[in-house]
């Protein structure tokens, strides 16, 4: 089977042909895909479908306004698990966001600061209220908002900043938490990547005012589609149940006064999804170490190649690898012909991660929702206002999708040969990229 990996640059017995060039792939698997549902999540369902009560929600004020049994119980055991007063349960991470904006008040013309590397979900939540996207920059290690470049977007429209928890390791959140302060804004976590990771102490996605996280199906853990948004402030929870579910038809019977103008939506999770997403979230300490300790595994052996940085994890934090990326630091142009080489030798691998999200046709022709506020807003989405992350998309950064398997630990030595095998063939790739 694989030969026990070998240290030292590099493995003379791994220099043998390129897949590429026709030569044998290093690696003789197709890793399994990523499936953690099993007979408890079957049987948690099948309950459910017994009941006959496939969602518990009512638009109307009282009990059923708060959702079925199962989805108040995974509420509750969110909150628990993630240290949090509230946990509210949407039907994707997307309808999380949207609530996020709606809930901290975005109006017409309000600036919401995103990072352009991110699912488009992100800068997308903004718009759905009348809001404008405004892209910072990212930082060039880990790839999250730089909080210096947040401070240049910040304006007098300003009113609040999306920080992603990018590939799983949590977003600079301390100094971007103290610009929000000087300049009274709310900040959210985007932290569908980062279910468990943890930042000075804390849980990612529970630093913040709100934190947004994933049960989509390629996420560490899911229910097919689903997402939680989690806040420890009671009228940014009550705003967000109320956005969840048809506010306008529920605020009179609430008693509400000052609420009225608040339109809701239909985010609700049925009982089926939050049924299965209890059974995940008990296994989520196990994804997670599994996770980590092969991430780990993966690093001992990439450290030998001195043209790629590894994943960094900054002081205090923990990384939970929904992606394993990679920085290519050799002279460009031929990153993705490494990439392409590593591919024929059977790593599963990505060569970009999604483009700037500014560089979309939505920002470039700007003519959703309507012509007000955003087709005429003068915010610059043009090609290089956010350098690092087009840099990192055109030439520096690929990936492993570390969620979209299910990898032996021999697996993952496997993959380090394989990196080994083509570092050993760079200056042939070079030049024939030059
Ligand atoms: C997956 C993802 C989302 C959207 O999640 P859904 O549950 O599919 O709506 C948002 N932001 C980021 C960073 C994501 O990775």
């Amino acid at each position: 089977m694989i030969p026990p990996f070998h240290s030292s640059p590099y493995n003379p017995r791994l220099m043998t042909t390129l897949a590429l060039d026709g030569g044998t792939p290093a690696l003789n698997f197709n890793p399994k895909p990523w499936n953690t549902i099993g007979a408890e999540e079957i049987a948690a369902t099948t309950e459910v479908l017994q009941s006959g009560i496939l969602s518990g929600f009512v638009g109307v004020w009282g009990d059923a306004f708060h959702g079925g049994p199962q989805v108040q119980a995974l509420e509750s055991e969110w909150s628990h698990f993630f240290k949090i007063k509230h946990s509210i349960s949407m039907n994707s991470a997307t309808s999380g966001l949207y609530a996020a904006m709606g809930a901290c008040g975005i109006l017409p013309g309000d600036e919401v600061i995103v990072p352009p590397l991110s699912m488009s979900a992100t800068a997308t939540a903004p718009l759905v209220y009348g809001g404008i996207p405004v892209f910072a920059d990212v930082d060039s290690e880990t790839f999250t908002l730089n909080p210096d470049s947040v401070a240049k977007c910040i304006t007098k429209k300003t009113k609040a900043i999306i920080v992603v928890n990018l590939f799983g390791h949590p977003g600079d959140l301390d100094p971007i938490l103290k610009l929000a302060q000087a300049h009274n804004l709310t900040v959210i976590e985007d932290n569908a990547q980062g279910p468990g990771a943890k930042y000075h102490g804390k849980f990612a996605g529970c630093v913040a005012h709100m934190g947004i996280f994933s049960l989509n199906r390629h996420k560490h853990i899911q229910c097919g589609e689903g997402g939680i948004v989690v806040t420890n402030d009671d009228t940014l929870a009550m705003r967000l149940k109320l956005i969840r579910n048809h506010a306008e038809a529920v605020v009179e019977g609430k008693g509400e006064t000052n609420l009225t103008n608040m339109v809701g939506w239909n985010y609700r999770m049925t009982e089926l999804e939050a049924a299965v997403a209890r059974c995940q979230l008990k296994k989520l300490p196990r994804i997670l170490n599994n996770k980590i300790a092969q991430a780990e595994q993966l690093t001992k052996h990439l450290k030998k190649i001195e043209f790629l940085s590894v994943p960094v994890i900054k002081n205090d934090c923990t990384h939970v690898y929904y992606t394993y990326p990679i920085l290519y630091k050799s002279p460009r142009p031929t990153r993705d012909l490494f990439v392409k080489a590593l591919a024929a030798e059977g790593v599963p691998i990505v060569a970009r991660y999604n483009k700037p999200l500014y560089l979309a046709p939505l920002f470039q022709n700007r003519t959703a929702f309507g012509v007000y506020p955003f087709s005429l807003s003068s915010e610059d989405y043009s090609k290089g206002i956010c350098p690092v992350a087009e840099r990192l998309h055109e030439s520096d950064l690929f990936y492993i999708p570390w969620c979209s398997y299910d990898f032996t630990d021999e697996q993952i030595d496997g993959i380090g040969m394989a990196f080994e095998k083509v570092a050993s063939h760079l200056t042939l790739l070079q030049s024939r990229a030059a």
